[in-house]
Formats: structure tokens, sequence, C-alpha cells
């Protein structure tokens, strides 16, 4: 097989043998200062690297430039996405699966683990506390299960949670996380709204993909790693990509990650709208020990660093595997979008308990509400955003990166994070939190650069005071 990233072979756009020489070549250089400047040189331009120079970078081993690495991240971080945090929950519909998954507890053969399917009814209460809480963005998450989890049934929940206004709630954009399927499926979650498609690769190393994966559909590697291309054929043009690091050896999925960027660019002019950066957790049936290739905060936080530096155009994401405390290391040097007040099992929103834990997909770190997360967000400077915009005015895909491209998306992030931050502090936040949030959004008002676009902002602010809602440039 030979390393070619326009194929549409997997095998050939994740190329083993490139991966491997990358690393090696790495390996070589991690002291090479004179190469290492000018790779620095070419990242500091902000519009990325190669996966090879991305590579050296990560393993650079001089401690002054690693200062200079993450001074850059944190810059390219400022410049691109300011200091705005997009938030999002996950909702979990089913967890039957088919699968035998070695780290996830909903693997096929764990037969004590509480199996459970929402009905629309159960999903309609969930929808609601979610919409309780703030929350404007969800991610739908499902085990594979052609007879639980059919594609009928996941179409039937998006309608559904698209449909619930409870209060001034919406949801405004549904992501969706669900087995790799087959064209004609991709088709009608693209005809049915998602927002952004996710699949996680877990890992790239095919050898070890297939000895994770040991029984069920998802064994198939190609099929899987294939599977953001036949999304993207059938219309879906906001794909996220994200791996499990803990499964292998952090370089090689590094460079498996970075690869399907390039590929997916190469192929259809859009790299991911996303990656995620999910480290391996405890759960039910899963020791996280079991897995001897876990990483400290310390790598952790090099990894978010260095894809932030070679792929400035794509959102990071971390969830609350993550602690409060890496959150807010990576949230720094390059995350862009958190959950929070997340519950990662099913029905897990609407009848919180201790015995729901039982059906949960891995243990929660970050166990906060989403009021307390927004809360710390701004008193780290950060502006909470429940901004949909683009999606709902369709600037998705190639339209969504050109204006990226061109620098002009933060005219709309900006005051969107705004708007949609002031909607949640005169419908859900506590008090304390609004005091904070009300003065943080009065500063933040004069960094919109254009006067015009700052007036219309002001006047959708007391808009919404007034009982107004959704908004948006
Ligand atoms: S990771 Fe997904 S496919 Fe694998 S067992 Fe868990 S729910 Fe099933
Ligand atoms: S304007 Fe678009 S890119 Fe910016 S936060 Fe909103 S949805 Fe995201």
């Amino acid at each position: 097989m030979k390393y070619d990233p326009k194929s549409s072979v997997a095998e050939e756009f994740i190329n083993d043998e490139e991966i491997r020489e990358c690393l090696e070549y790495a390996e070589k250089n991690k002291h090479n200062a004179a190469l290492i400047d000018s790779i620095l040189e070419k990242a500091k331009l902000e519009k990325g690297l190669s996966h090879k120079e991305a590579l050296v970078l990560l393993d650079c081993d001089i401690e002054e430039k690693n200062q200079e690495i993450y001074a850059l991240a944190e810059k390219i971080k400022r410049d691109y996405y300011g200091n705005r945090i997009v938030m999002f929950a996950p909702l979990y519909l089913s967890n039957y699966c088919v699968n035998g998954c070695l780290y996830c507890p909903y693997h096929l053969k764990n037969k004590h683990i509480p199996r459970i399917k929402l009905t629309q009814d159960e999903i309609r209460r969930e929808v609601i506390a979610l919409q309780d809480m703030g929350h404007k963005r969800l991610a739908i998450e499902t085990g594979e299960d052609p007879i639980n989890n059919p594609i009928e049934y996941v179409l039937e929940s998006i309608n559904t949670i698209y449909s619930i206004k409870h209060k001034n709630g919406a949801i405004r954009r549904v992501n969706v996380n669900i087995a790799a399927t087959t064209h004609e499926n991709y088709k009608k979650l693209k005809d049915a709204g998602i927002g952004t498609y996710i699949l996680f690769q877990e890992t790239y190393n095919k050898e070890s993909y297939e000895k994770l994966h040991p029984t069920g559909p998802k064994h198939n590697y190609a099929y899987h790693t294939e599977a953001m291309d036949r999304a993207m054929e059938a219309g879906i043009d906001d794909v996220g990509c994200g791996v499990l690091f803990g499964l292998e050896l952090y370089r090689y999925e590094f460079v498996g990650i970075l690869m399907h960027a390039e590929h997916l660019e190469a192929r259809f002019g859009v790299g991911p709208h996303t990656i995620s950066v999910p480290r391996v957790r405890r759960a039910d049936d899963i020791d996280p020990d079991t897995f001897d290739n876990g990483i400290s905060d310390d790598t952790f936080a090099k990894i978010v660093a260095c894809i932030r530096i070679a792929v400035p155009y794509t959102g990071m994401i971390v969830s609350t595997r993550e602690s409060q405390k890496s959150r807010e290391r990576v949230l720094k040097l390059g995350v862009s979008q958190i959950s929070g007040g997340s519950k990662t099992s099913v029905g897990g929103y609407a009848e919180p308990c201790e015995e729901d834990e039982d059906s949960a997909q891995f243990d929660v770190s970050d166990r906060r509400t989403l009021d307390e997360v927004v809360k710390w967000l701004m008193e780290l400077g950060y502006i909470p955003s429940f901004c949909t915009a683009c999606y709902r005015e369709g600037r998705t895909g190639d339209r969504f990166m050109a204006l990226c491209k061109a620098g002009q998306i933060q005219n709309c992030c900006h005051p969107n994070a705004l708007m949609t931050l002031k909607e949640y502090l005169e419908d859900y936040a506590s008090p304390g939190t609004k005091e904070v949030g009300e003065k943080l959004i009065l500063r933040e008002l004069d960094n919109i650069p254009k006067e015009k676009v700052r007036e219309i902002t002001r006047q959708h602010l007391t808009d919404i005071h007034n009982g107004d809602r959704d908004f948006r440039f």
C-alpha cells in the first residue's frame, strides 16, 4: 500500500508505512533545534502544518522550544477563537450494542449493565431537562444495533428533539455520533438536518484496531475508517473526528488523526469540523489500567497544543472525561468546545440518581452543573457561547471554512457568543452567575471591532432582556 492522501482506500490515506517513517524521523530530530525553528517559523503563519512537521514539534524535547510551542498554540487559539468556548451536552439514546469494543462497557458481552433505549416520550423528558439547564446544542449517541437502534429510530429521535420548544428553550443543533453506516443512511441524516456527524476512529493502528474490536460490524477497519468519506459523499459537510487516547501509542494516533484531516481536505476541500481528544476512562467493567498506553496530563496538553498548531481551523473538543484542572489547561492551549453538566448514562438528565450511573458509558471526572461550569469559564475570562448560528445560516462545510480562512468568522462568533450568553443569563443562570455574566457582556461589547455590529448587538441584548430570543449574525 502506498501513501496517498487523495485515495479513498483506508490503508492508503492512513498509511502505516508513512506513519512509521514519520515516527522514526521525528524521533531522530527531536533535539534538532534548526529543524524545529524552521517548523515553528512556518507554524507562525497560522496556516497549519503537515502531520510530519507537527510530530516533530510533539516529540521536541528542548525545553525552551517547548515553551515556544505552547506560546504559539495559545496565540493561535486566541487569534482564531478569541476567548469564546462553545458549550454542548451529550444525550445518550440507547446503549444496546452488538459490538465487542474492549474499552467500552456497552459491549455485547456485558450482561449485567442495564440496557436502556429511550422512547420518544422519554427523549422529550430528557430534552426538556437539557433545555431547562440552558443547552442549545446536543450530541446524540447510540450503540450500534440494527434491531434496537435502526436508522429510523435515530431519525425519529432527531425530529422529536428539534420539535420540543419548552419555555424559552430550543435545541438548535443536533450533532450525531452513531456507528459507521451506509451512503443511504448518511443521506437520511443529512435530510434530517443534523449538525456534525461525529465518529471516533478510536485507534488508527489497524492491527490494534482489529484486536480492540474483536467482534461485530465495527471489526471492519476499512469500513469504519472510510465512514467520513461516505458521509461527505452523501452530502454531510461537517464531520467530527477523534481518537481514544490510551489505546495505542499516542504518537501513532497523533499522526493518524492529522493524516485523516489532510485526507478529507485533499479529497473534499474541507477538513474535519472538529477533532475530539478523549482519554480512556474507568467505566462499569472497564479498567483503564488494562490499556498500557495511557498518557500523562503533560503529554495530553502537548498533544492539544500541537493539534491546535497543525489545524488552526478545526474546532477541538474535550468532554467531562477530563477533570476541571485538566480542562482548564487545555482550554488555554487549543480546546474550543466543551460539554458541561453531562450525564453519560441513558436517561440520566430527567431522572438523575446514583443507580442511574450504572448505565454510564464512562465515569465523568467533571461533575459540576452547567451553571457552575459557565461561571467558572467566565471567571477565567472566557465567554461561554451557546451559538449555533453557522449551521442555521447554512454556513457549513466549505462555506464555513472559506469564512474561517478569510478571518471573517470572528465577526460573527463574538457577537453571537454575547447574545446567546445573554439568553442563558436571562433564562437559566443562578443570581451569582448572572452577575458575573452581565459584567462580562458589558466589557466584551467593546471588543466587537465593527461599530455597526456593536450597535446591532447592543440593541439585540436589550431585546433579549425584554423577552425576544434567537438573534444571530
Ligand atoms: S464504543 Fe460504541 S460500538 Fe463500541 S461497544 Fe461502545 S457503544 Fe458499542
Ligand atoms: S458563528 Fe459559527 S463558528 Fe462562530 S460560534 Fe457561532 S456557530 Fe460557531
